[in-house]
């Protein structure tokens, strides 16, 4: 049968039936280990008993209210987000790029209540990758998704990846801050060095414009702290969640500081689904296992386990493996082969994985993953490093 959705992805044949923890049940029987958590989404693995028990609770009371009235969930998920975080303002998306569209509009609107309606550019960085609306593709700069949709949004000034230099040429009088993924997600694993993203924070305060972190992928303890930016110890002034939040029910946020978000005034932005009750009564449940005592400390745990063990497979494949980068359980293996090659290969093997710019493969387990399984989970990429060996052998052969 023809499928009736858009074809605009390149689907690989497989349709999971169960899923538990860190393990998806394909419809066939095979189980596989999910180290693509759905793009960084299950962020506590399928079937958690926590989401299911609140899921299941949340279902019997109303799931949608509308933000014509108080979302007591939302105001909790909120309040617990700015417990957790610099921020002292949220505001709930249903997706990643809603929630960066916020945290472009929030800087807007706060220099044009400043009286400065003119600074509305954003600095960026090559590699990144922000959504696909028009705006965040705009930001993102990516041209195969900005190629035939008209002209792009204005407003977004790129500099090459970490270079400050040319941050500091491209501040000018109509600049409204920088915006950056602290760790790039879809650019590979890049992870920008602590003393840039200072350097960063210096660079806005310096000329009164604000700092927006994308930590749609990399926050909600992917990386082993609640924000990837905790690492280098900056904080910005607006910052977007999405993937993990939600556990995998869609869920946003766009935190700020209440300086940042002075703008965000009666009528100034809203959504219709974001922050409803059930929604927030998910993200709820997902911050009452990552804030628990110790969770984190855990992720940072098993990182450097994944971490280790990468390493290990590196030495052992180094006609395959050029490069291991990552932080807590966001890792980036750059390949010597085409990186399609090795996430096919590993699908052979039973790994679930996402491939990334830059020639990357992502391991991004969810955050329960155990010790176990982080070791199936690399002895399987051991078997797919292997088979790419002998393709590769078996090429040279042929050409020969
Ligand atoms: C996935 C992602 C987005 C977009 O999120 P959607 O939910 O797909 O809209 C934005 N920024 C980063 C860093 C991402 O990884």
């Amino acid at each position: 049968m023809v499928s009736a959705l858009f074809p605009i992805y390149a689907r690989a044949g497989l349709a999971f039936e169960r899923g538990e923890g860190a393990w998806l049940i394909a419809d066939n029987g095979e189980r596989y280990l999910d180290f693509g958590a759905g793009i960084a989404v299950v962020s506590l693995g399928h079937a958690h008993p926590h989401l299911v028990a609140t899921l299941k609770a949340a279902a019997d009371r109303p799931w949608h209210v509308s933000n014509l009235f108080q979302i007591p969930q939302a105001e909790r998920l909120a309040q617990r987000l700015v417990r957790a975080t610099f921020a002292d303002l949220v505001f709930f998306t249903n997706s990643g790029a809603e929630a960066v569209e916020c945290a472009i509009k929030t800087a807007r609107k706060f220099h044009a209540s400043s009286g400065h309606p003119d600074r509305y550019r954003l600095i960026t960085f090559e590699g990144a990758f922000h959504g696909r609306t028009l705006a965040t593709a705009a930001a993102g700069g990516n041209p195969k998704y900005l190629e035939g949709f008209g002209p792009p949004v204005d407003g977004f000034d790129s500099a090459p990846f970490a270079d400050v230099r040319a941050v500091e040429a491209l501040i000018g009088p109509r600049t409204a801050g920088i915006l950056v993924e602290p760790i790039q997600g879809e650019g590979g694993i890049r992870i920008f060095p602590a003393e840039v993203l200072a350097r960063l924070r210096e660079l806005c305060d310096e000329h009164g414009i604000l700092l927006l972190f994308d930590e749609v992928q990399a926050g909600v303890g992917r990386t082993g702290r609640f924000l990837a930016c905790e690492h280098a110890g900056v904080a910005p002034d607006i910052a977007a969640l999405a993937k993990g939040l939600g556990g995998g029910f869609p869920l946003g946020a766009c935190l700020a500081t209440r300086q940042a978000a002075k703008g965000m005034t009666v009528g100034a932005h809203g959504s219709t689904f974001g922050g409803n009750p059930l929604a927030a009564s998910i993200g709820n449940a997902v911050l009452d296992v990552v804030l628990e005592p110790g969770f984190l400390e855990r992720v940072a745990r098993m990182g450097a386990v994944l971490r280790q063990r990468l390493a290990e497979l590196e030495r052992r494949h180094p006609a395959i493996i050029d490069s291991v980068r990552g932080e807590g359980l966001m890792f980036g293996v750059k390949t010597r082969a085409p990186n399609g090659d090795l996430a096919a290969a590993a699908q052979a093997a039973r790994l679930l994985t996402v491939p990334a710019a830059d020639n990357v493969v992502r391991l991004l387990p969810p955050l329960i993953v155990d010790e176990n399984e982080i070791a199936e989970g690399v002895a399987r990429l051991d078997i797919a490093c292997a088979q790419l060996e002998k393709q590769v052998a078996a090429d040279a052969g042929a050409v020969r």
